[in-house]
Formats: structure tokens, sequence, C-alpha cells
């Protein structure tokens, strides 16, 4: 029976595509992200062939942002929050306040009235959580202190996003024909004025966050251990993607607070309980097919040709998001006293805009706040802020390995970056420093073998130091980190982290900087042994072969008790 399934064949043809476009981009060596956006151009309503529903599209990569700031809440603490609010709150609303500005100026240029430019100025102002935190997965930085920042300063621009949705529409109906036009039924009943409103708004938000840290905090922990104690993984899935999703939409419904922020703060919660570790990885792969989904949606909105219809317009838009926000944020961070890297990394983290910003457009022109033309220019932003962020990094890369100076050895550990090439030779290069590196760290320092270590989290880097190991910070995939490692000089490469892909990436590069280098890698199946072994690795151990050996050993041992007992007791029988 032919029946339609648009849901089936949005999700089929947005992953589909992205799927393509992301492999090409890949092999053209650009980030496959550009890929999954021009998938969604392919896949939109203003080029030839199918075209894919657009609402449901943009309500997948819903999900995507849901899954994508749960999983931040899960590494955030409330701690982590509050310890950066100094710079994240005042930061993030001085730069907010410029890009409105810069966005306002243009929009008069334009001939808009000053309504249409605070929206549009708005609108720029924000930054996407799924491209901030994707870039910020990407490089490891998520763990490190300039990473809290940067979320920190996610959530404040979300809370006054979450804000602005609700002022709109007070605003228009005090602008236009004076018909309340909040959606809000509580204001609408009681004929709230802007202050009521937003009073309102507070309370609500307020109620949401101390309802989450009284009753979430103890509830949430406690429904996850009992499911655990089950025994059923299924259901300890089901219940870890139950509970984001329940209270990202119930903090929507019910306290108007946005589903970022909702799945943020549920995944806090989370963190309270032990099995939030377990919690995190069950949600990858599902956040990472959503988040993809995301790009696809944005790539469908946009229609090529406004670019070249209106060329100025949009160049000046690209200008104020890239430019005029990025140097805005830069220029705060430094005045709060933080390191040149901290605010480079900062400004091009927030030198994009993305899903907030299509949501107040939305609003924006269908409360007659601002002109059609607003949201073209806004998308067209969008997009290309987003295909430039990958590059934005690459500059930012570039220009803090020139600026700063050389200062490794010092214990603060996120400030000091970058990092200078070391002076060892013959040494060894251990990547990672958790269960498996630490031991043999340890092991080589109390050696006193030549080595230094890469570790993605700031912590590690810094008890290491303490302990007067040299150690770099980030990801060791990264051609910036992995050369400060001097692997030329290099006697040998000891890669002790789980994931063989990114494992894959160091022994490339490795083996492309010194063919003598000794590449000893670690690996969990068979085919990560090829893959690890095809691109230039001497030896992999496999930590499951490792286990079995050792339990064998047991048995063997055990065996030869019982043989030696047996023996014993036979010698015994027969001189008795
Ligand atoms: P474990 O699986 O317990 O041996 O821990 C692996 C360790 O490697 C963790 O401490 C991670 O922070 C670290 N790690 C994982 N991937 C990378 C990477 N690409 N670069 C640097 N450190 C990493």
């Amino acid at each position: 029976m032919p029946h339609d399934t648009p849901l089936i064949a949005t999700v089929v043809a947005g992953l589909g595509l992205a799927f393509v476009f992301g492999t090409i981009a890949q092999r053209f060596r650009v980030p496959p992200l550009v890929g999954y956006l021009l998938a969604g151009v392919a896949a939109g309503p203003f080029t030839p062939g199918f075209v894919a529903d657009q609402a449901l599209a943009t309500e997948l990569a819903e999900l995507g942002i849901i899954l994508l700031m749960f999983g931040v809440g899960l590494h955030f603490s409330l701690n982590d929050l509050l310890s950066v609010r100094a710079i994240a709150v005042p930061g993030a609303i001085a730069q907010i306040a410029v890009a409105t500005l810069l966005g306002l100026g243009l929009a008069l240029l334009m001939g808009w009235t000053v309504g249409a430019g605070l929206v549009f100025g708005l609108a720029l102002s924000v930054a996407s959580t799924v491209v901030l935190l994707r870039a910020l997965q990407e490089r490891r930085l998520m763990d490190t202190e300039r990473g809290k920042i940067a979320v920190g300063w996610l959530i404040v621009e979300d809370l006054a996003m979450v804000l602005a949705l609700v002022l709109f529409p007070a605003v228009a109906s005090f602008q236009g024909d004076g018909t309340a036009l909040t959606s809000d039924p509580l204001a609408t009943r009681f004929g709230l004025g802007l202050t009521g409103v937003l009073v309102l708004t507070l309370i609500k938000i307020a109620v949401f966050i101390a309802l989450m840290l009284v009753v979430g905090r103890r509830l949430i922990p406690w429904v996850l251990h009992y499911i655990a104690h089950t025994g059923s993984r299924e259901l300890f899935r089901l219940t870890v993607l139950a509970i984001a999703l329940c209270i990202a939409f119930g903090a929507t419904k019910l306290f108007g607070v946005s589903l970022a922020l909702g799945a943020f703060f549920a995944g806090m919660m989370l963190r309270e309980s032990p099995l939030s570790q377990r919690a995190a990885q069950e949600t990858l792969p599902l956040r990472d097919a959503f988040a993809v989904l995301f790009f696809v949606s944005v790539g469908m909105l946009f229609d090529p040709l406004s670019v070249v219809r209106e060329p100025w317009p949009f160049l000046a838009t690209l200008f104020v998001i890239v430019v005029g926000k990025s140097l805005a944020a830069l220029l705060i961070v430094v005045l709060f006293r933080h390191p040149m890297a901290t605010a480079l990394m900062i400004s091009a983290s927030l030198a994009q805009i993305g899903e907030f910003s299509f949501i107040l457009a939305e609003l924006g022109v269908a409360l007659n706040l601002l002109p059609k033309a607003g949201r073209d220019l806004i998308l067209a932003g969008a997009i290309f802020s987003i295909m430039l962020n990958p590059l934005v990094f690459a500059v930012v890369d570039w220009l803090t390995s020139r600026l700063e100076k050389p200062q490794a050895a010092s214990p603060t550990v996120a400030t000091t970056e970058p990092i200078p090439v070391t002076d060892l030779r013959d040494h060894t290069i251990l990547v990672g420093y958790g269960r498996v590196g630490s031991l043999v760290g340890d092991a080589l320092h109390r050696r006193n073998a030549p080595f230094l270590a890469i570790e993605a989290s700031d912590d590690t880097v810094a008890k290491l130091r303490q302990r007067g190991i040299e150690a770099l910070m980030g990801n060791a995939a990264r051609a910036s980190v992995l050369r400060a490692t001097n692997p030329a000089a290099a006697r040998s490469l000891v890669i002790a982290i789980p994931e063989a892909f990114e494992a894959g990436q160091i022994v490339e590069q490795a083996r492309a900087a010194n063919a003598e280098i000794r590449i000893i890698a670690r690996a969990h199946s068979d085919a990560e042994v090829d893959h690890l072994k095809g691109l230039g690795a001497d030896i992999v151990i496999m930590g499951e072969r490792e286990i079995a050996r050792g339990m064998i050993e047991e048995l063997d041992r055990g065996h030869l008790d019982v043989a030696s007992q047996g023996a014993a007791s036979a010698r015994e029988d027969s001189e008795a």
C-alpha cells in the first residue's frame, strides 16, 4: 500500500545526502560540516530535484541540539558554571550589546526601522550551540578553562535569547496596534505590561532552575541508579534518553525555557550520579546523527541566489558576524585579563550564528518587526559564517602559535598555550594519560626515561606538571599539537587512547614526520589493529587480547596449583 512518509523521507535524504557530501568534503580536506550544509542546500527547495520537508528537518535538528546540550550538561558541574561567571556573564552581555549595535547600524543604513534593526542585531549576536560545541569537542577543549568559559558564555547568551523571545511579542504589541501578541496565557489573562512579562519570565526561569536543583538533583540520579540495578542495558539507555527529552520538553512547555537550556540542566543533574559517564556514552551515537541533521536543515533554508542578488548587505552582515562580533569578544576577554590564546579561541568559537538567530528571525518576520530581506540576510550570514568557522579557527591557531611566548613549564595549564616545541631528543611521546597511559607514563618516570605526555584533560596535565612531568594539553590528532612534541627527533610513540580513528590520524602524522620512530598503539578489535598497522604502527596491542591472556595465565596457574597439590597428596599416599 503506497503511503506518504515525509518523516522517513526527510531522515533518509538528510543522512544519505550528508553522507555523500560529507565524504566528498573530507576527500577535498574540507571539514565534513561544509558537506552537510551543501547536502541541505541540495535537499532544499531552491535547488532542482528532491525537496525534503523543511519543517520536519528543523524539528529533527532541535533533537540534535537537545542531545548536544544534554551532553554538555553531563560534563559540567554547577561549580564549573559558577567559576566562569565572572567573565561569562559580563562578557556575553557586552558582546550581545556590541553586536546588536553593529546590526542596528547596518539596518539603519539599509533604511529599516529601529525595531527591525534591534531584532536583526540581536539575531547576529548569538552563536550557534551546535557549531560551538562541535568546534570545542573536535579540538578536545571541553575540559579546559577556555572551553568552560565558552560554554558559560553560551549559556548566558541562551538565557538572554529566552528573554528576547518572550519580549519580542510584547514589544511588537506595544509598537503596533496595541493588541497583545504575547503567547504566554498567563500574561494575556492578566493583561501584563512589558515589565510584567519580563518579571514573569524571570520568575519562571528561576522556578525551573530551583526545581532542577532541589528535586532533579536527587530524583534523577536515584531513578538512574534504580534502572542500572535492573541490569537491562536497553532500559538504561532508554531512561537516559527519556530523562533528557522529557526535561527539555517540559522546561519549554511549562517554564518557557529553551529546549537547549532544559537539556543542559537535565545533563547537569545527571552528572551528580556516578553513572553519568555511562549515560554520556549511551547518547553519543544519537547525538552525532541528529547534529548532522541540524546542519542539513540549515542548508535547506538557504537560497544560493540571494547572495548574488544583494551582495553588499550580505557581505556587511557576514562582516558583523565574523569580524565585528569576534573583535568585541576578543577585547572583552582581554580586558578581563585572560591570556590572548583564550581570547582568540573564544572569539573564534563565537564568530558564527545559527539556530537561535533563525528562531529570532522567524519570530521577527511573523510579528512584522523584521523585513523578509532581514531573514534572508541572517540565513546567508549563518550558512557562510558556519562554513568559515573552521577557517577562522585555523587563523586563530596560526595567530596563537605566533603571538604567544614559550612558557610551557608553568603549572597554570590552560593559560599557557600554545606549546612551544619540546627540547627533548630521543624521547618517548605518550598520548593519553588515562587508565592505560598513566601506567606506561609512571613506568617511564620511574626509569627516568625522557618522555612527554599529551593529554586532552587539563586537570590531568596540571597534575603531571606538578609532578615535574612534561605534558602538553590538547588533542594529539591535531597537527599543531603533535608537532610540538617533535616527533622527528623522538625514539618512540605510545598511543594509549581508546579511539582508533584518532589514533590512526596520530600514527599517520608521526610516520610522515619520522620513518624510524617506533609506534606502539592501542586497539580494541582485530579490524582496529589492521587499520593502525596499515597506517604505519609497528606494534598494536589489543586490550581484549591482553585481558584474555591474563585470564588464561590465571587459569593455568590454578591448574598448576591443583596439579601440584594432586602430586603432593599422591606422594603422601605412596609414602604412607
Ligand atoms: P583511558 O581510556 O582511561 O586510558 O583514557 C584515555 C585518556 O586519553 C583520557 O585521559 C583522555 O583524556 C585522553 N585522550 C583521549 N583522546 C585523546 C587525544 N586525541 N589527545 C590527547 N588525549 C586524549
